[in-house]
């Protein structure tokens, strides 16, 4: 019988016995001291889900400096590494924005229709936190486009994410599959990304360069 391992399926959410597929183990020793040698566990594993039969890779690591509780599970400390998943700073959003976002993480595995629902409402939250308040969603892109908010490709991206979201809320005869679902949040990833993060990243650049820029003349004049 095949190793089996109580895991949380990144494609279905079902949390069930993942059926271990392949494992390999890669141990690294070092020489802390004469006649001490510590060892470091890097494992990888790459499991079945028995409900949907999608497979994901494990990380885990474990080493002979570190005290682990009993009853430890190694998994909660370990990494997912495929599949693949954009992880967004939540932090920078504003909160009505990060509210839609966090609700469309919650349901993108779980019913794909009311995901995209929420992605297309994500984005009025983005019009309204930037001040387009009147009329169709369309028409607030458009004037968030106008502004300079959203240059024109981002602005066009955000139209195919309202359009399926109308699609999906008037229940026409489609059925979103999670590719389709997957683009559209890195679509939304990427609208967020530049109407939020990279501004304040920009900010805490030019900040850390002009106090670069200060130390230097100082030094100059000292
Ligand atoms: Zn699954």
């Amino acid at each position: 019988m095949s190793e089996k391992v109580i895991l949380t399926c990144p494609h279905c959410g079902n949390t069930t016995p993942m059926d271990l597929l392949n494992k390999f183990e890669k141990v690294t020793t070092e020489e802390f001291y004469e006649g001490y040698e510590a060892q470091f566990n890097d494992i990888f594993e790459v499991f079945e889900c028995p409900v949907c039969q999608g497979f994901h890779l494990f990380h885990t690591h474990w080493n002979t400096e570190e005290a682990y509780y009993e009853g430890f599970n190694i998994y909660e400390e370990g990494k997912l590494l495929y599949p693949y998943t954009e992880r967004l700073n939540l932090y920078a959003l504003p909160k009505n924005v990060r509210g839609a976002y966090e609700s469309a993480l919650r349901v993108q595995n779980i019913d794909e229709a009311s995901c995209v629902i929420t992605l297309r409402r994500t984005l009025e939250m983005v019009c309204k936190d930037k001040g387009a308040t009147t009329g169709q969603l369309h028409q607030k892109l458009n004037h968030l486009q106008q502004t300079g908010v959203l240059p024109p490709l981002m602005g066009d991206i955000s139209k195919v994410i309202k359009d399926i979201g109308n699609m999906a809320a008037h229940g026409d005869q489609v059925t979103f599959n999670k590719y389709m679902v997957e683009s559209l949040f890195r679509f939304t990833n990427k609208i967020l990304e530049y109407v939020y993060i990279l501004p304040k990243e920009m900010k805490r650049i030019k900040f850390e360069l002009e106090q670069m820029t200060a130390e230097e003349t100082s030094e100059e004049a000292t």
